[in-house]
């Protein structure tokens, strides 16, 4: 199992993990470890350690650097939670995760995008059922509408124009003791609009860019920690 040389453990809290060296060694701070320790296997760091925090910055360091990524629907970001990434970053000097952090980068990640739909029913009738993709949140509002047509005493349909728009009727209609140009015919109808907010996560947000500055690991030789 332990064949590759540049496999090492790594004992923190109450956590152990394995890993190979130039991951860790991506932190400046193992990487001097590594320089003054070259047949170091195994490690251990002493004292009091967050050890949630620690696993999340060491997994960073070994999932390719991707940023860690804390939300849930229910409770929005983990600020503690990054706070305390943060702490064990800078402890290990992983400026790119500390300015990530520091920046709220992660915010971005989580999008709303949010969509209505005006659909127009007859009143009594149900509204189309809407489809829903996914985590949606989805809100309806039913108006109740009047649209207003001009009453042709002759009741030629085509003078059946809506308010606003000017009369068709001729002197045969308006000449009329019957015509009345204030009178509406009242047409009620139902708007239903449908708001739906979804939710959409963007995992290159916590994709590190190749772009980055590599905090560059100084390997010194230095005298053993330990
Ligand atoms: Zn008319």
């Amino acid at each position: 199992m332990d064949a590759s040389p540049d496999f090492v453990t790594l004992n923190y809290g109450t956590r152990q993990i394995a890993t190979s060296r130039f991951y860790l060694a991506r932190s400046p701070v193992f990487a001097r470890f590594f320089a003054s320790n070259p047949a170091a296997r195994h490690m251990k760091i002493f004292g009091d350690v967050d050890e949630v925090a620690l696993g999340h910055v060491l997994q960073y360091l070994q999932n390719d650097m991707v940023y860690p990524f804390f939300w849930t629907k229910a409770t929005g970001f983990d600020y503690a939670l990054y706070h305390r990434v943060h702490q064990q970053a800078e402890v290990l000097e992983i400026w790119d995760l500390t300015d990530w952090i520091q920046d709220q980068k992660y915010i971005g990640a989580i999008k709303t995008i949010t969509e209505e739909v005006i659909e127009e029913i007859r009143p009594g009738q149900p509204a189309r059922s809407v489809e829903r993709q996914g985590d949606v949140e989805l809100q309806q509002h039913i108006v109740t509408k009047v649209r207003y047509f001009h009453v042709c005493p002759r009741g030629t349909i085509t003078h059946r124009t809506q308010r606003g728009i000017p009369i068709l009727c001729g002197h045969k209609c308006t000449n009329r003791s019957d015509y009345d140009p204030g009178h509406f015919e009242e047409v009620p109808y139902v708007e239903v609009v449908t708001v739906t907010k979804r939710l959409v996560y963007d995992p290159n947000v916590c994709k590190r860019k190749a772009d980055v500055d590599e905090s560059e690991t100084e390997v010194h030789e230095v005298a053993p920690d330990e």
